[in-house]
């Protein structure tokens, strides 16, 4: 018996790969952070082409791990996912997100932000009254919060994620197709959706002055998202020139680099002051 169940305890050691006992170590390192301040919610300003002025953030979520540093959210999010953790985590970000946007409007700043879901809170079905009942506790009005969800989680199961986002809109909630043509659906899908904006995906934009195929999509995915009467947002603007160019193709929002780096939910107030003394 003794030794089958020791030879049972080799095999199953014989499985575990370095990349799982490192996976295994995130996971409770995770669920240890989440009670911690080393997860924070960071937010990067979001400027409309037409008149310059910020008037959204996306909130996006930092890993200071004691040791091993900065952990970037792609690498934890996913270990998030497939762990059960990333309901905690969702709570956490909507809950600072919306925090942060009540201390702001109570300085007089009449802010929004968006804030990402995962794939796996879209199909959360505790998420809807979650999010209206933090909207409660802040006492921050509904069109205040932007929901960012991307066409892969979306078409990931369809008929339950609409029903879910259908229920999110009620409440008064902005809704954000996040990496925007990075998907399979079909553009046709895009009019089936309850939404109020598409976000371009960094991919397309970042060199799409030295691309012209980037360009084409970027004028595509605008000129469709126009024509549903969506707001076009796009990311990963780095200069200035990019900036103009998207402006020029009738995108409305632009957020990147060139206008700010993600920043800590304190900097914020400061960098627009500072912004409009410029
Ligand atoms: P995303 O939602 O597509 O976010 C955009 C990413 O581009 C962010 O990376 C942002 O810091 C980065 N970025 C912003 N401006 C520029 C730019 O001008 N150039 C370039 N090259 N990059 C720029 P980050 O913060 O590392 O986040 C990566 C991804 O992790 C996000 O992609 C999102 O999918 C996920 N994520 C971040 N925060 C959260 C969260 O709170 N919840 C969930 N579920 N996912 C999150
Ligand atoms: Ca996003
Ligand atoms: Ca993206
Ligand atoms: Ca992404």
């Amino acid at each position: 018996e003794a030794k089958r169940t020791g030879e049972g305890l080799r095999l199953y050691e014989a499985h575990l790969d370095p990349n799982d006992v490192n996976r295994l170590a995130l996971v409770a390192e995770l669920r240890t952070a989440l009670t911690t301040e080393d997860i924070q919610v960071h937010v990067q300003p979001q400027a409309h082409t037409d008149d310059g002025r910020v008037r959204s953030v996306e909130a996006l979520v930092r890993w200071n791990h004691p040791t091993r540093g900065r952990i970037s959210p792609d690498e934890f999010i996913p270990v998030a996912e497939r762990s059960g953790l990333i309901g905690a985590l969702t709570t956490l970000v909507l809950d600072a997100s919306l925090a942060a946007v009540a201390q702001w409007r109570r300085s007089g700043q009449d802010l929004s932000i968006a804030v990402n879901l995962s794939s796996r809170s879209l199909l959360d079905p505790g998420l809807v009254d979650e999010v209206a009942q933090l909207l409660q506790y802040h006492d921050v009005p509904p069109a205040a919060l932007t929901l960012e969800v991307t066409e892969g989680s979306v078409m990931a199961d369809p008929t339950r994620a609409i029903s879910l986002l259908r229920e999110l809109r009620a409440l008064g909630v902005r809704l954000s197709v996040d990496d925007f043509g990075t998907g399979y659906s079909s553009l046709s899908y895009l009019q089936r959706l309850p939404i109020d904006e598409v976000k371009i995906d960094k991919s397309f934009v970042t060199d799409m002055l030295h691309r012209p195929g980037d360009t084409s999509i970027v004028r595509a995915i605008t000129d469709l998202g126009r024509n549903l009467g969506l707001n076009v947002v796009a990311e990963g603007v780095e200069d200035q020139k990019t900036w103009d160019a998207l402006a020029e193709l009738g995108v409305h929002v632009v957020q990147g680099w060139h206008l700010a780096r993600p920043m800590s939910v304190q900097a914020l107030l400061p960098w627009l002051r500072e912004r409009r003394t410029q």
